[in-house]
């Protein structure tokens, strides 16, 4: 037997495709992972077979299609009223996941400290640990998931290298209002803290609130490296394309590695994306569509004995279930799929340190049909 120390040795698989798979296995509603179950728009599927037919099937530039960097830093603009030159502060890649791994590899050493705010997106502790740095977690509590700033500054030490951002929250579906800015401002001036904004559910903030962008504020923005994602925006989770974007000086350092990682990502995708987001209203649209799933799901989960949590963004609604049972989330998430027969995230998957925390996350990016029948099931409980 071959022996081989783990770099990650408490690590498993992701709870997304544990969940996933599960769901499969019981033919569960999959309710689970991020993602829909209609089909993206059919003008998109034509710009990609155009693209295919076109001979856009070889290498793209390493950074990514400059007609798409372009458009990007043109979006970014008028959206949040600040220029990324395409050039040198964008970069196209594999998709959310993959820009917030290059940024972490890029700049984290060992023994830096990295503060993430929990329940957190699962990617980002393992790749932290993996880098040889350490994990300082801010636990938020529902109901409202609020920050308190002092609590965070106390996070704060001379190792301190970055601070991870994620609004619209993954899972909560909390956003950043702008008095969370203030003080992140205050927490980080005088300092050389990074920061990595996971900001892949930037189009889906719900009842006229508005995304604040670290792009927008100068004092945030020098320090900043923004992930975007496709997926999202396209409703194409599959494509896995996403980009970052960064000052010149922190984006150099993050093509360092994606060079040696990705290299490119595919390029008629990158073609077909470029067309088709010539007509903003594709993602200006967003909100009201992801507004109008979450009403009807929040609506329809109103007649089960869930508890539901307030969401403000991203396509997630968490809710509680203490009329429900006793059970710790994994526990109900489980007997969901097994005999319910409808798979969700229990939200302790996302917290570093064991909690007591019994929250279960829903996605509603799905049908009509599909968020009816899966409530049908849920109202039995
Ligand atoms: N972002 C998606 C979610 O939270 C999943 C991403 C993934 O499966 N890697 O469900």
């Amino acid at each position: 037997m071959i022996s081989n120390r783990s770099k990650l040795p408490g690590t498993g698989t992701t709870i997304f495709s544990v969940m996933s798979k599960l769901a499969e296995e019981h033919k569960a509603i999959n309710l689970s992972q991020g993602f829909p179950d209609y089909d993206c728009d059919p003008k998109l599927i034509d710009f990609v077979a155009q693209a295919l037919k076109d001979g856009y099937n070889q290498y793209a530039p390493m950074a990514g299609m400059p007609a798409l960097r372009e458009l990007i830093a043109d979006k970014v603009t008028s959206l949040y009223q600040t220029d990324y030159n395409p050039d040198t502060e964008v970069t196209i890649t594999a998709g959310g996941t993959q820009a917030i791994f290059t940024a972490l590899t890029a700049t984290i050493q060992a023994g830096d400290e990295v503060i993430i705010f929990e329940p957190a997106y699962d990617s980002y502790a393992p790749t932290i640990k993996m880098l040889g740095g350490l994990v300082k977690s801010y636990e938020m509590s529902p109901p409202n998931y609020e920050i308190d700033w002092d609590m965070v500054k106390k996070l704060f030490s001379s190792s301190t290298k970055m601070i991870i951002l994620n609004s619209p929250q993954n899972p909560t579906g909390h956003i950043l209002a702008e008095k969370d800015i203030e003080a992140l401002i205050k927490l980080v001036k005088g300092t050389d803290v990074l920061i990595l904004s996971d900001e892949v559910y930037e189009h889906l903030v719900y009842d006229g609130k508005k995304h604040l962008s670290m792009a927008s504020y100068p004092e945030l923005k020098e320090r900043s490296f923004i992930a975007a994602s496709f997926g999202k925006l396209l409703h194409a989770t599959g494509w896995k394309v996403g980009y970052c974007l960064a000052p010149a000086g922190l984006m150099q350092e993050f093509r360092k590695i994606h060079q040696f990682n990705v290299f490119s990502v595919n390029t008629p995708m990158q073609v077909a994306i470029t067309n088709y987001l010539k007509d903003s209203s594709v993602y200006l649209g967003l909100p009201d569509f992801f507004q109008q799933k979450r009403d009807f799901f929040r609506n329809l989960l109103r007649e089960t004995k869930f508890d539901l949590l307030p969401c403000n963004g991203s396509y997630f609604q968490c809710v509680t279930y203490d009329r429900i049972s006793e059970e710790s989330d994994t526990d109900l998430a489980m007997r969901l799929i097994t005999e319910t027969r409808v798979a969700s995230i229990p939200v302790s998957a996302f917290y570093t340190r064991n909690t007591d925390h019994r929250v279960l996350r829903f996605c509603f990016a799905k049908k009509q049909e599909t968020l009816e029948i899966a409530v049908q099931r849920l109202m039995k409980l």
